[in-house]
């Protein structure tokens, strides 16, 4: 077996954006990626009669996301972002309540003392420079106390436990510093979706010499004589390094050497849950007031006793025109569950049919005539869950297998997940393999 130079394993963000950085050092990289295209947890799809492909899950970046920003710009392609700045609302007692800065929030659906407690808490937050007080309280405590329990309970709480089920009262207040400090009230995205973006950049990568094996799952990488093997399908390839942009737990499949070390006991111990997106296609226009991004309340970790079986209800076409869609209103109803969650099992015109008669109560004009036609995209892992003092539970991006590196939506605390991060560390391990 010849040794080659770098394997990359996942063509997400992180994987693309490391190749950027070690192509452009002049090594030879392959990345193996096991779907069929590139772009991950970030990939769109698109209707035939579509212009722009649509994410799978719902994306956009803040202002703020200086990484990918800067990394579009060296492509060349900075002018193609777009900012925009839709509206993001609230469902509270059965409306639609405005919640970005604005002067309906003089008129929250909360007492005068709330509002301003909720004002300074949020104040502080924003300017406080250092995420790290914040990790050794949970978010639920922290806002809880200062924000006032009327305001966590009516717009904090439900967002915690929409996003991270029954550990939304294991969260720590870090996790809220970096949403409230990096959120934007203007939120970008490429033209033709991210998939274009994604694609360009594989495109500009293989013009600089990256090879990209679609289709290729990796199914173990072990130690070798001279470097590293990795196992494909058929195929077994030495490598000097590899860096992986998987799961904890797809690493520690790919890798079981690394189970029985103190590192892949960390690399275990790691929390995250899974993602969900139905994605509807409509003929009308659901939220009539424009809203984009409809945060609903979730009052209890059981779904089932929710008012609405779902976190997020996203009209894509409020932010962006909906004649790159072939006019269609497009809509995203989204929920983090374990995979363990029924929603991991259903099939897909049952989920379908769980969540469609929510779009009523949004909308009673809403008659199943509007709909043109449904996706389903679930994702197990889609979001890691930090704990209290995570950064001292984070494993390094390099492991004790030697020239094995791993890069990943876990390990970018305290930012949460997001592909601005997943370029910023995937070129940090692409450095650091270089320095090795
Ligand atoms: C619901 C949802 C909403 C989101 N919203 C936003 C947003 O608004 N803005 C934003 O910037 N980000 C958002 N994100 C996060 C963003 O998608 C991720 O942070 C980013 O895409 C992670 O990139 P990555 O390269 O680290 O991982 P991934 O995108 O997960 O890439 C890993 C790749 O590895 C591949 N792979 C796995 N196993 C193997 C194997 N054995 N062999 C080969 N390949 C393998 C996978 O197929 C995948 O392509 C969202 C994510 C979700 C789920």
């Amino acid at each position: 077996m010849t040794q080659q130079d770098i394997a990359i394993i996942g063509a997400g963000a992180g994987g693309l954006a490391a190749a950027w950085e070690l192509t452009r050092a002049g090594r030879k990289v392959t990345i193996f990626e096991a779907a069929d295209r590139v772009g991950g947890l970030a990939a769109g799809f698109r209707d035939e009669n579509w212009d722009w492909t649509l994410e799978k899950f719902y994306h956009h970046w803040f202002a703020s996301d200086h990484d990918i920003l800067g990394l579009a710009a060296e492509m060349g392609v900075r002018d193609k972002v777009l900012f925009p700045r839709p509206k993001t609302s609230f469902w509270i007692d059965g409306k639609s309540v405005r919640s970005e800065i604005s002067p309906s929030a003089l008129f929250l659906p909360l007492s005068l003392g709330a509002t301003m407690r909720m004002a300074l808490a949020g104040a502080y937050v924003k300017l406080s420079p250092r995420w790290q007080p914040f990790e050794r309280v949970s978010a639920d405590q922290w806002l809880r106390r200062w924000m006032g329990r009327e305001a966590y309970e009516k717009f904090f709480k439900p967002l915690l436990i929409g996003k991270f089920a029954e550990q939304y009262d294991q969260v720590p207040m870090s996790f809220m510093w970096a949403r409230i400090v990096k959120r934007s009230l203007k939120l970008g995205t490429f033209q033709g979706g991210f998939q274009a973006f994604l694609d360009e950049l594989a495109r500009q990568l293989q013009a600089q010499g990256l090879t990209i094996a679609l289709n290729s799952p990796v199914e173990r990488i072990e130690a070798a004589a001279d470097g590293l093997a990795l196992q494909t399908a058929g195929e077994r390839r030495l490598f000097s390094r590899a860096l992986s942009t998987t799961s904890p737990r797809l690493l520690l499949r790919m890798a079981p050497a690394l189970a029985g070390s103190e590192y892949g006991a960390r690399a275990a111990a790691l929390k995250s849950i899974g993602g969900i997106c139905v994605v509807f296609a409509l003929r009308q226009q659901l939220l009539t007031d424009g809203t984009y991004w409809l945060n609903l309340p979730a009052t209890t970790a059981d779904k089932s006793q929710s008012q609405f079986p779902f976190l997020a209800l996203v009209e894509h076409t409020n932010y962006l025109p909906r004649a790159h869609y072939g006019g269609d209103h497009i809509i995203y109803c989204g929920d983090y569950v374990a995979p363990t969650h029924e929603y991991f099992q259903l099939s897909e015109a049952e989920l379908i049919e769980r969540f469609l008669p929510a779009l009523a109560t949004v909308n009673p004009a809403f008659d199943r005539g509007w709909l043109r036609k449904a996706w389903v995209w679930r994702a197990p892992y889609a979001q890691p869950v930090p704990s209290l003092e995570h950064s001292r539970k984070i494993p390094d991006l390099s492991t004790p297998l030697p020239g094995l590196y791993w890069a990943s939506m876990s390990q970018v605390y305290p930012w949460d997940r997001g592909t601005n991060y997943a370029v910023e560390i995937g070129r940090r391990a692409a450095r650091l393999m270089l320095k090795a």
